[in-house]
């Protein structure tokens, strides 16, 4: 291979003296293969990941072809047809590989069974759930875990152009574990979130995680388990992106809570989920009918006061705090959509409410308070939205 390549390099750097000296359009050089099989790579396809159901990309990992034997993992075999050396990438993926499924084998071991896992750019996922129907098509464990990692990085895109975080600024991946059954859910919960949970639970932070159970009595339909995640996910994302502080419990919970919402009444068809007792149903608020209570009592003039709401750590918050803290974020993230990323900056950064209004929108609170309710009377409709 080395050999074909200098061959051409050679063969290169003459044609451009050639050509530099007749002044004549140079001939590109003919690249001879010596062998079609590899093309002189030296490596090809592994046949054994090739055949199997695994073709999903773009993965950093899948759990299925890391327990390839054929390749062990790094997707490729060396040619057979020639001697060609492959590069290191081959040995590179392969220790990479052998290095991820230990991590994941600790996993494994703790839950007492071999899990599927999956790995993107942004997400590390391990994933229990049987037969999910999206779309009412059935899938396996392996389908549902990369149709679950595709979300997850469709909603990373969505989520780093509102707050404009570059790459820079991401701290660790976000683990998300999704079981199938609430014994295995108490039981990772309490070890990879660091709180016990039945239902739902998170740990904030550089390196977030998300543990959910699939309830199928509380979460009927499909979607509303992709709901849920995406949901506890944008809460991650938030205390992951620029400096790995959850704005949540230093009074920045309404633009935790907030953002959290806006994705649910912005993607699916309400909000369903709310952050003091992640479990609870709505209570009194109906599904998707924040636009319209909002309006209506903006109109009554019995709405919550900005300061009021933007003092306060998500736990604390009740179901109307939070219906308006999805307001004034919802009014940020469109009326304002560039004033978003240095809002969010400055709530994790601790920076007093009031200096942030004046420096991000020219305002006072009050005047920010106003300016929200002028733009909720001319923007919100008093019907119902429509489904998504
Ligand atoms: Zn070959
Ligand atoms: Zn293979
Ligand atoms: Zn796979
Ligand atoms: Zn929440």
């Amino acid at each position: 291979m080395l050999s074909s390549l200098l061959f051409a390099l050679v063969s290169l750097t003459t044609s451009s003296v050639h050509g530099y000296l007749q002044g004549l359009p140079e001939e590109p050089a003919p690249v001879v293969v010596k062998c079609p099989t590899c093309t002189d790579r030296g490596y090809v396809d592994c046949r054994q990941c090739n055949a199997s159901e695994c073709s999903h990309e773009p993965v950093v990992f899948c759990s299925l072809i890391a327990a390839c034997k054929a390749c062990e993992g790094a997707g490729r075999e060396e040619c057979t047809r020639c001697d060609a050396e492959p590069d290191q990438t081959m040995t590179e993926r392969k220790l990479a590989v052998a290095k991820w499924r230990m991590q994941r084998a600790e996993v494994d071991e703790f839950m007492e069974r071999e899990l599927v896992h999956v790995e993107s750019e942004h997400f590390t996922l391990t994933y229990d759930i049987k037969g999910l129907k999206p779309a009412r098509k059935k899938m396996d464990i392996h389908g549902g875990a990369h149709l679950y990692l595709e979300r997850l990085e469709a909603f990373h895109r969505i989520f780093s152009k509102d707050l404009a975080v570059e790459k820079k600024d991401w701290f660790g991946k976000t683990q998300v574990m999704m079981w199938r059954s609430a014994g295995d859910q108490v039981r990772a919960s309490l070890k990879y979130t660091r709180q016990e949970s039945d239902t739902a639970s998170k740990l904030m932070g550089g390196a977030p995680v998300v543990s959910i159970y699939y309830d199928k009595s509380h979460l009927h339909e499909e979607f509303e388990l992709h709901q849920a995640v995406l949901h506890h996910v944008a809460h991650c994302l938030l205390s992951n992106c620029f400096d790995g502080i959850w704005p949540g419990n230093i009074r920045g919970g309404w633009i935790d809570g907030g953002l959290a919402h806006a994705y649910e009444v912005d993607l699916f068809d309400g909000v369903r989920h709310y952050c003091y007792v992640e479990s609870d149903t709505m209570g009194d608020f109906k599904f998707g009918a924040w636009e319209r209570t909002v309006l209506s009592e903006v109109k009554r003039g019995k709405e919550l006061s900005f300061l009021d709401v933007t003092s306060r750590n998500t736990a604390d918050m009740t179901p109307e705090q939070h219906m308006f803290a999805w307001s004034f974020v919802d009014y940020v993230r469109k009326a304002h959509p560039k004033q978003l990323s240095p809002l969010a900056r400055g709530i994790k950064q601790k920076q007093p409410i009031a200096a942030l209004t004046k420096e991000l929108f020219s305002m006072s609170p009050f005047e920010f308070h106003e300016a929200w309710k002028a733009w909720v009377e001319e923007t919100y409709s008093p019907r119902k939205k429509k489904k998504k």
